[in-house]
């Protein structure tokens, strides 16, 4: 993916969230080249499939205006994490931190992925003041409940979320 220094920043997305696309932007001015990877995580047993979040994110990558869109590559990935890093020839990987909680789940990850791959540093991000708050599964619960997501994710996440809970309405 071109020259210069290459990033990978990792996730569930599931949904993707305005928290998110803050680290995305803000990542972009961290490396050259962004390779956002959309992880299986099956275990999470996600609202969205992996294509389709993948989709999510592609859509939401096009619609940056600032033109780094051409900068970003958003892939799916099933493997060791360290492994996808090496494979798209990445030497950071990229984390977003938000509050105190994330810090010890990222911390032993961060350290067993150095363990793993020493080429490649995990870089954090903190995140902005309006979506230290935000995460993916609060997301789901206030759109579960009926609460109006639209400040918290993109409004094409925001349409994708209502159509999936109808669908899950309809065969139930
Ligand atoms: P994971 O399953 O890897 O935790 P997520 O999609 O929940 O996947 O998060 C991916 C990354 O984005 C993580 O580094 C997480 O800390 C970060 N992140 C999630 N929400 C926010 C937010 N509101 N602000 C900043 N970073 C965030």
């Amino acid at each position: 993916m071109g020259n210069g220094r290459i990033g990978v920043y990792p996730g569930t997305f599931d949904p993707l969230t305005n928290g998110h696309m803050d680290i995305i932007n803000r990542a972009t001015r961290v490396v050259d080249c962004l390779v956002i990877g959309v992880a299986v995580n099956a275990g999470k047993e996600p609202m969205f499939s992996l294509t389709e979040r993948v989709e999510m994110v592609r859509e939401q990558v096009a619609l940056m205006r600032n033109g780094d869109g051409s900068r970003i590559e958003v892939r799916p990935f099933t493997n060791l994490l360290v492994h996808f890093a090496d494979e798209v020839e990445a030497s950071v990987i990229l984390r977003g931190l938000r509050a105190v909680s994330d810090f010890e789940y990222e911390f032993q990850m961060a350290a067993m992925n150095a363990r793993l791959n020493s080429r490649v540093e995990t870089v954090f991000l903190m995140a902005s003041e309006n979506h230290q708050f935000i995460a993916s599964r609060f997301v789901k619960d206030v759109a579960l409940f009926g609460g109006d997501i639209a400040t918290f994710v993109p409004p094409l996440v925001k349409q994708r979320t209502l159509r999936r809970l109808q669908e899950l309405n309809e065969t139930s």
